[in-house]
Protein backbone atom coordinates (compact mmCIF):
# COMPACT_ATOMS: atom_id res chain seq x y z
CA UNK A 1 0.00 0.00 0.00
CA UNK A 2 1.41 3.37 -0.91
CA UNK A 3 1.28 6.61 1.27
CA UNK A 4 0.53 9.57 -1.11
CA UNK A 5 0.60 13.27 -1.38
CA UNK A 6 1.31 14.93 2.54
CA UNK A 7 2.35 11.33 3.90
CA UNK A 8 5.52 11.99 1.63
CA UNK A 9 8.52 11.56 2.94
CA UNK A 10 10.03 14.72 3.34
CA UNK A 11 13.91 15.43 4.53
CA UNK A 12 14.69 15.79 8.18
CA UNK A 13 15.80 19.77 7.62
CA UNK A 14 11.94 20.17 7.44
CA UNK A 15 10.99 18.93 10.62
CA UNK A 16 7.25 19.90 12.11
CA UNK A 17 6.85 22.33 15.09
CA UNK A 18 5.89 19.05 17.45
CA UNK A 19 9.16 17.42 16.99
CA UNK A 20 11.76 18.05 19.29
CA UNK A 21 14.36 20.71 18.37
CA UNK A 22 18.14 20.25 19.55
CA UNK A 23 18.38 24.03 19.64
CA UNK A 24 15.42 24.15 22.49
CA UNK A 25 16.56 20.64 24.17
CA UNK A 26 16.58 20.87 28.02
CA UNK A 27 20.15 20.34 28.30
CA UNK A 28 22.39 17.69 29.67
CA UNK A 29 22.72 17.08 33.39
CA UNK A 30 26.20 18.58 33.47
CA UNK A 31 26.89 21.77 31.25
CA UNK A 32 29.31 21.20 28.15
CA UNK A 33 29.99 22.78 25.08
CA UNK A 34 28.14 22.19 21.54
CA UNK A 35 30.11 20.05 18.80
CA UNK A 36 31.05 22.28 15.90
CA UNK A 37 29.83 19.98 13.74
CA UNK A 38 27.15 17.97 15.61
CA UNK A 39 23.68 18.91 16.93
CA UNK A 40 23.14 17.45 20.76
CA UNK A 41 20.48 14.40 19.57
CA UNK A 42 23.58 13.30 17.21
CA UNK A 43 26.41 13.84 19.75
CA UNK A 44 23.71 11.39 22.20
CA UNK A 45 23.85 8.37 19.25
CA UNK A 46 27.29 8.75 18.94
CA UNK A 47 28.53 8.28 22.82
CA UNK A 48 25.74 5.22 22.96
CA UNK A 49 27.22 3.71 19.77
CA UNK A 50 30.82 4.27 21.20
CA UNK A 51 29.47 2.84 24.89
CA UNK A 52 30.76 -0.62 26.21
CA UNK A 53 27.48 -1.30 27.03
CA UNK A 54 26.09 -1.15 23.54
CA UNK A 55 28.79 -3.48 22.30
CA UNK A 56 27.69 -5.75 24.70
CA UNK A 57 24.44 -6.04 23.39
CA UNK A 58 25.75 -8.38 20.44
CA UNK A 59 26.14 -11.17 23.16
CA UNK A 60 22.87 -10.52 24.90
CA UNK A 61 19.72 -12.59 24.21
CA UNK A 62 16.76 -11.37 22.44
CA UNK A 63 14.50 -14.71 23.12
CA UNK A 64 17.22 -17.70 22.05
CA UNK A 65 20.32 -17.97 23.88
CA UNK A 66 23.35 -16.37 22.32
CA UNK A 67 25.47 -19.37 21.37
CA UNK A 68 21.88 -21.69 20.16
CA UNK A 69 22.38 -20.21 16.89
CA UNK A 70 24.56 -17.45 14.70
CA UNK A 71 22.06 -16.37 12.72
CA UNK A 72 19.14 -15.16 15.47
CA UNK A 73 18.38 -11.85 16.74
CA UNK A 74 20.58 -10.68 18.95
CA UNK A 75 20.36 -7.00 21.70
CA UNK A 76 22.43 -5.33 19.17
CA UNK A 77 20.43 -6.54 15.90
CA UNK A 78 17.16 -6.11 17.60
CA UNK A 79 18.04 -2.49 18.88
CA UNK A 80 19.27 -1.92 14.58
CA UNK A 81 16.44 -3.13 13.66
CA UNK A 82 14.04 -0.76 16.33
CA UNK A 83 16.34 2.51 15.03
CA UNK A 84 15.52 1.65 11.03
CA UNK A 85 11.62 0.80 11.22
CA UNK A 86 11.45 4.25 13.77
CA UNK A 87 13.94 6.48 11.73
CA UNK A 88 11.75 5.37 8.65
CA UNK A 89 8.99 6.51 10.43
CA UNK A 90 10.47 9.63 11.65
CA UNK A 91 11.14 11.43 8.43
CA UNK A 92 7.73 10.99 6.91
CA UNK A 93 6.24 12.58 10.18
CA UNK A 94 8.83 15.35 9.92
CA UNK A 95 10.09 14.33 13.67
CA UNK A 96 13.67 14.21 14.36
CA UNK A 97 15.29 11.39 13.50
CA UNK A 98 18.62 11.78 15.11
CA UNK A 99 16.85 11.84 18.42
CA UNK A 100 14.96 8.89 17.31
CA UNK A 101 18.01 6.86 16.41
CA UNK A 102 19.90 7.65 19.82
CA UNK A 103 16.95 6.37 21.50
CA UNK A 104 16.26 3.43 20.03
CA UNK A 105 20.11 2.17 20.15
CA UNK A 106 20.13 2.94 23.98
CA UNK A 107 17.00 1.72 24.70
CA UNK A 108 17.82 -1.68 25.30
CA UNK A 109 21.47 -1.12 27.05
CA UNK A 110 20.11 -2.12 30.84
CA UNK A 111 19.01 -5.67 29.57
CA UNK A 112 20.09 -8.69 31.48
CA UNK A 113 21.93 -11.72 30.13
CA UNK A 114 19.26 -14.16 29.12
CA UNK A 115 16.61 -11.65 27.93
CA UNK A 116 13.23 -11.60 30.27
CA UNK A 117 14.30 -14.80 32.27
CA UNK A 118 17.55 -12.75 33.30
CA UNK A 119 15.63 -9.21 34.27
CA UNK A 120 12.97 -11.93 36.56
CA UNK A 121 15.63 -13.61 38.66
CA UNK A 122 17.81 -10.12 38.79
CA UNK A 123 14.06 -8.59 40.28
CA UNK A 124 13.61 -11.59 42.38
CA UNK A 125 17.04 -11.25 43.90
CA UNK A 126 16.60 -7.39 44.34
CA UNK A 127 13.51 -7.53 46.10
CA UNK A 128 14.60 -6.03 49.17
CA UNK A 129 16.78 -3.38 47.65
CA UNK A 130 13.56 -2.04 45.33
CA UNK A 131 13.54 -4.25 42.32
CA UNK A 132 15.34 -4.55 39.08
CA UNK A 133 13.61 -2.72 36.24
CA UNK A 134 15.37 -2.70 32.56
CA UNK A 135 14.49 0.46 31.94
CA UNK A 136 15.28 1.99 34.90
CA UNK A 137 18.79 0.01 34.17
CA UNK A 138 19.36 1.46 31.09
CA UNK A 139 18.90 5.09 32.49
CA UNK A 140 21.16 4.02 35.00
CA UNK A 141 23.66 2.65 32.30
CA UNK A 142 23.87 6.40 30.12
CA UNK A 143 23.14 8.17 33.40
CA UNK A 144 26.35 6.27 35.66
CA UNK A 145 26.99 3.31 34.87
CA UNK A 146 29.18 4.25 31.73
CA UNK A 147 32.94 5.06 32.47
CA UNK A 148 34.85 6.97 30.19
CA UNK A 149 34.75 10.61 30.46
CA UNK A 150 36.88 12.63 32.55
CA UNK A 151 34.45 14.99 32.83
CA UNK A 152 31.55 13.67 34.67
CA UNK A 153 30.29 9.19 35.02
CA UNK A 154 27.57 7.61 32.33
CA UNK A 155 27.46 9.82 28.77
CA UNK A 156 25.77 12.93 30.03
CA UNK A 157 22.98 12.45 27.21
CA UNK A 158 20.31 15.11 26.82
CA UNK A 159 17.10 15.38 28.65
CA UNK A 160 15.22 14.01 25.39
CA UNK A 161 17.47 11.09 24.72
CA UNK A 162 17.41 10.26 28.22
CA UNK A 163 13.49 10.56 28.66
CA UNK A 164 13.36 7.93 25.88
CA UNK A 165 15.40 5.34 27.39
CA UNK A 166 13.05 5.64 30.39
CA UNK A 167 9.88 4.17 28.93
CA UNK A 168 8.23 2.59 31.66
CA UNK A 169 8.97 3.67 35.33
CA UNK A 170 8.08 2.54 38.81
CA UNK A 171 6.27 5.78 40.62
CA UNK A 172 8.67 4.97 43.54
CA UNK A 173 11.57 5.35 40.96
CA UNK A 174 9.99 7.88 39.47
CA UNK A 175 9.89 10.62 42.83
CA UNK A 176 13.67 9.69 43.55
CA UNK A 177 14.52 10.90 39.88
CA UNK A 178 12.58 13.90 40.15
CA UNK A 179 14.11 14.93 43.45
CA UNK A 180 17.36 14.06 42.44
CA UNK A 181 17.13 15.85 39.10
CA UNK A 182 15.72 19.13 41.18
CA UNK A 183 18.64 18.88 42.96
CA UNK A 184 21.03 19.07 40.12
CA UNK A 185 19.24 22.25 38.62
CA UNK A 186 19.22 24.38 42.01
CA UNK A 187 23.24 23.26 41.94
CA UNK A 188 23.16 24.81 38.00
CA UNK A 189 24.36 21.72 36.69
CA UNK A 190 21.55 20.72 35.19
CA UNK A 191 20.55 22.43 31.42
CA UNK A 192 20.61 26.01 30.99
CA UNK A 193 17.06 27.87 30.99
CA UNK A 194 13.61 26.67 30.67
CA UNK A 195 12.08 26.03 26.79
CA UNK A 196 9.75 29.07 26.35
CA UNK A 197 6.65 26.80 26.61
CA UNK A 198 7.52 25.53 29.45
CA UNK A 199 5.40 27.32 31.78
CA UNK A 200 6.52 28.59 34.91
CA UNK A 201 9.33 27.38 37.38
CA UNK A 202 7.12 24.65 39.00
CA UNK A 203 6.32 22.87 35.79
CA UNK A 204 10.30 21.54 36.10
CA UNK A 205 10.92 18.47 34.08
CA UNK A 206 12.56 15.97 35.15
CA UNK A 207 12.65 12.09 33.15
CA UNK A 208 10.37 11.49 36.47
CA UNK A 209 7.89 14.01 36.51
CA UNK A 210 6.02 12.26 33.91
CA UNK A 211 5.01 8.97 35.36
CA UNK A 212 3.97 11.87 38.31
CA UNK A 213 2.07 14.06 36.35
CA UNK A 214 0.96 11.51 34.00
CA UNK A 215 1.78 13.14 31.08
CA UNK A 216 3.28 11.90 27.57
CA UNK A 217 6.88 12.15 26.39
CA UNK A 218 8.24 13.09 23.36
CA UNK A 219 6.90 11.66 20.00
CA UNK A 220 10.34 10.32 19.10
CA UNK A 221 10.14 8.43 22.20
CA UNK A 222 6.77 7.34 21.66
CA UNK A 223 7.64 6.17 18.36
CA UNK A 224 10.66 4.03 19.78
CA UNK A 225 8.09 2.29 22.13
CA UNK A 226 5.69 1.35 19.19
CA UNK A 227 8.55 0.46 16.73
CA UNK A 228 10.18 -1.73 19.33
CA UNK A 229 6.94 -3.73 19.69
CA UNK A 230 6.98 -3.70 15.57
CA UNK A 231 10.33 -5.22 15.35
CA UNK A 232 9.95 -8.17 17.86
CA UNK A 233 6.76 -9.24 17.11
CA UNK A 234 8.47 -9.76 13.15
CA UNK A 235 11.65 -10.94 14.20
CA UNK A 236 10.09 -13.70 16.89
CA UNK A 237 8.38 -14.93 13.94
CA UNK A 238 11.48 -15.17 11.87
CA UNK A 239 13.46 -16.42 14.47
CA UNK A 240 10.86 -18.87 15.46
CA UNK A 241 10.45 -20.54 12.12
CA UNK A 242 14.14 -20.62 11.99
CA UNK A 243 14.69 -22.45 14.92
CA UNK A 244 11.69 -25.20 13.85
CA UNK A 245 9.36 -24.16 17.07
CA UNK A 246 7.29 -22.59 14.65
CA UNK A 247 5.37 -24.00 11.92
CA UNK A 248 4.08 -21.91 9.01
CA UNK A 249 0.74 -24.17 8.75
CA UNK A 250 0.40 -22.82 12.69
CA UNK A 251 0.94 -19.15 11.74
CA UNK A 252 -2.58 -19.57 10.15
CA UNK A 253 -4.61 -18.95 12.58
CA UNK A 254 -3.26 -15.19 13.13
CA UNK A 255 -4.73 -12.86 10.64
CA UNK A 256 -1.40 -10.20 10.24
CA UNK A 257 0.45 -13.16 8.77
CA UNK A 258 -2.13 -15.59 6.94
CA UNK A 259 -3.82 -12.88 5.09
CA UNK A 260 -0.47 -11.81 3.82
CA UNK A 261 0.96 -14.99 3.65
CA UNK A 262 -2.00 -15.93 0.96
CA UNK A 263 -1.18 -13.00 -0.93
CA UNK A 264 2.47 -13.56 -1.33
CA UNK A 265 1.69 -17.33 -2.45
CA UNK A 266 -0.78 -16.03 -5.24
CA UNK A 267 1.73 -13.36 -6.49
CA UNK A 268 4.89 -15.80 -6.25
CA UNK A 269 3.05 -19.69 -6.39
CA UNK A 270 6.56 -21.55 -6.63
CA UNK A 271 8.00 -19.73 -3.59
CA UNK A 272 10.23 -21.37 -1.08
CA UNK A 273 8.68 -21.88 2.16
CA UNK A 274 11.78 -19.59 3.60
CA UNK A 275 11.28 -16.92 0.74
CA UNK A 276 7.50 -16.92 1.28
CA UNK A 277 7.96 -16.29 4.80
CA UNK A 278 10.64 -13.49 4.63
CA UNK A 279 8.58 -11.91 1.75
CA UNK A 280 5.24 -12.34 4.11
CA UNK A 281 6.90 -10.75 7.38
CA UNK A 282 8.35 -7.99 4.82
CA UNK A 283 4.97 -6.76 4.13
CA UNK A 284 3.64 -7.24 7.57
CA UNK A 285 6.44 -4.90 8.65
CA UNK A 286 5.30 -2.66 5.88
CA UNK A 287 1.77 -2.78 6.58
CA UNK A 288 2.18 -1.69 10.26
CA UNK A 289 4.42 0.99 9.45
CA UNK A 290 1.93 2.93 7.02
CA UNK A 291 -0.59 2.07 9.57
CA UNK A 292 0.91 3.91 11.96
CA UNK A 293 1.89 6.69 9.74
CA UNK A 294 -1.97 7.28 8.98
CA UNK A 295 -2.83 6.59 12.32
CA UNK A 296 -0.26 8.73 14.18
CA UNK A 297 -1.11 11.65 11.85
CA UNK A 298 -4.59 11.80 12.29
CA UNK A 299 -4.16 11.77 16.31
CA UNK A 300 -2.04 14.63 15.79
CA UNK A 301 -4.36 16.50 13.15
CA UNK A 302 -7.53 15.51 16.07
CA UNK A 303 -5.49 16.73 19.10
CA UNK A 304 -4.65 20.12 17.16
CA UNK A 305 -1.15 19.39 18.56
CA UNK A 306 1.24 21.93 17.13
CA UNK A 307 4.44 22.44 19.60
CA UNK A 308 6.32 19.77 22.41
CA UNK A 309 4.18 21.07 24.61
CA UNK A 310 0.71 19.62 23.22
CA UNK A 311 2.15 16.38 22.76
CA UNK A 312 3.01 16.66 27.01
CA UNK A 313 -0.35 17.23 27.42
CA UNK A 314 -2.34 15.16 24.67
CA UNK A 315 -2.94 11.25 24.93
CA UNK A 316 -0.54 9.28 23.44
CA UNK A 317 -0.40 9.87 19.97
CA UNK A 318 1.94 7.40 18.13
CA UNK A 319 -0.40 4.51 17.32
CA UNK A 320 -2.15 1.87 15.36
CA UNK A 321 -5.25 2.12 13.98
CA UNK A 322 -7.96 0.09 15.92
CA UNK A 323 -7.96 -2.96 13.50
CA UNK A 324 -3.92 -3.36 12.88
CA UNK A 325 -4.10 -2.57 17.49
CA UNK A 326 -6.40 -5.67 17.41
CA UNK A 327 -4.23 -8.11 14.78
CA UNK A 328 -1.07 -7.09 16.33
CA UNK A 329 -2.42 -8.19 20.23
CA UNK A 330 -3.53 -11.42 18.29
CA UNK A 331 0.17 -12.38 16.86
CA UNK A 332 1.53 -11.15 20.67
CA UNK A 333 -0.64 -13.89 22.15
CA UNK A 334 0.10 -16.51 19.16
CA UNK A 335 3.79 -15.69 20.00
CA UNK A 336 3.38 -15.57 23.94
CA UNK A 337 1.75 -19.10 23.96
CA UNK A 338 3.93 -20.98 20.91
CA UNK A 339 7.03 -19.37 21.20
CA UNK A 340 7.71 -17.52 24.40
CA UNK A 341 5.88 -21.09 26.53
CA UNK A 342 7.73 -23.41 24.22
CA UNK A 343 8.79 -26.37 26.30
CA UNK A 344 12.30 -26.01 24.76
CA UNK A 345 12.28 -22.09 25.14
CA UNK A 346 11.22 -22.63 29.18
CA UNK A 347 13.59 -25.07 29.78
CA UNK A 348 16.58 -22.76 28.74
CA UNK A 349 14.74 -19.90 30.84
CA UNK A 350 14.74 -22.30 33.81
CA UNK A 351 18.51 -22.60 33.58
CA UNK A 352 19.22 -18.86 32.73
CA UNK A 353 17.46 -17.94 36.05
CA UNK A 354 19.13 -20.66 38.32
CA UNK A 355 22.28 -18.91 36.75
CA UNK A 356 21.97 -15.35 37.31
CA UNK A 357 20.34 -16.38 41.13
CA UNK A 358 23.31 -18.23 41.57
CA UNK A 359 25.70 -15.69 40.51
CA UNK A 360 24.13 -13.05 42.41
CA UNK A 361 24.64 -15.65 45.89
CA UNK A 362 28.03 -15.72 45.19
CA UNK A 363 28.97 -12.48 44.94
CA UNK A 364 27.33 -11.10 47.22
CA UNK A 365 28.82 -13.69 49.88
CA UNK A 366 32.43 -13.10 48.05
CA UNK A 367 32.09 -9.59 46.68
CA UNK A 368 36.49 -10.26 46.18
CA UNK A 369 35.05 -12.09 43.31
CA UNK A 370 33.70 -8.92 41.05
CA UNK A 371 36.29 -6.35 39.77
CA UNK A 372 37.62 -3.98 41.99
CA UNK A 373 35.18 -1.23 40.61
CA UNK A 374 32.35 -2.82 41.84
CA UNK A 375 33.65 -3.91 45.37
CA UNK A 376 33.85 -0.28 46.23
CA UNK A 377 30.35 0.76 45.79
CA UNK A 378 28.15 1.62 48.92
CA UNK A 379 25.00 -0.59 48.68
CA UNK A 380 27.01 -4.15 47.94
CA UNK A 381 23.90 -5.29 46.25
CA UNK A 382 23.08 -3.00 43.90
CA UNK A 383 26.43 -3.01 42.48
CA UNK A 384 26.32 -7.13 42.26
CA UNK A 385 22.59 -6.28 40.44
CA UNK A 386 25.00 -3.67 38.15
CA UNK A 387 27.61 -6.16 37.59
CA UNK A 388 25.35 -8.99 36.53
CA UNK A 389 22.89 -6.35 34.03
CA UNK A 390 26.12 -5.76 32.14
CA UNK A 391 27.33 -9.42 31.17
CA UNK A 392 26.82 -11.03 28.67
CA UNK A 393 24.95 -14.21 28.08
CA UNK A 394 28.17 -15.89 27.65
CA UNK A 395 30.12 -14.18 30.54
CA UNK A 396 27.32 -15.07 32.80
CA UNK A 397 27.39 -18.74 31.77
CA UNK A 398 31.24 -18.69 32.02
CA UNK A 399 31.53 -16.97 35.64
CA UNK A 400 28.99 -19.65 36.50
CA UNK A 401 30.64 -22.24 35.66
CA UNK A 402 33.85 -20.96 37.19
CA UNK A 403 32.31 -20.55 40.74
CA UNK A 404 29.02 -22.57 40.92
CA UNK A 405 29.27 -25.42 38.97
CA UNK A 406 32.69 -26.69 37.36
CA UNK A 407 31.49 -29.75 36.60
CA UNK A 408 28.65 -28.31 34.34
CA UNK A 409 28.58 -28.36 30.90
CA UNK A 410 25.76 -25.26 30.69
CA UNK A 411 23.52 -25.00 27.77
MG1 LIG B 1 13.53 -3.69 22.75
Amino acid sequence: MLIQGAFQSTGPSSMAGYACDPAKSLGRRFKESPAPTRNDFQRDRDRIVHSTAFRRLVYKTQVFLNHEGDLFRTRMTHSLEVAQLARSISRVLRINEDLVEAIALAHDLGHTPFGHAGQDALNACMKEEGGFEHNFQSLRVVDSLESRYPQFEGLNLTFETRQGVLKHCSLKNAVYLHKKERGLSTRNELREGLQEDDGPEGDFQSVGSRFINNKQPSLEAQLCNLADEVAYNAHDIDDGIRSGLIGLEQLSEVALFEDLRKMVAQDYPALSPRKLAYETIRRMLSEQVYDIIRATHDAIKFHCVQSSRDVREAPPLVCFSAPMRAQSLELKRFLFQNLYRHPKVVETTCWAKQVVSDLFSVYVDNPNEMPKFNQSKDNLKRAVSDYIAGMTDRFASSEHKRLCNPASTGF
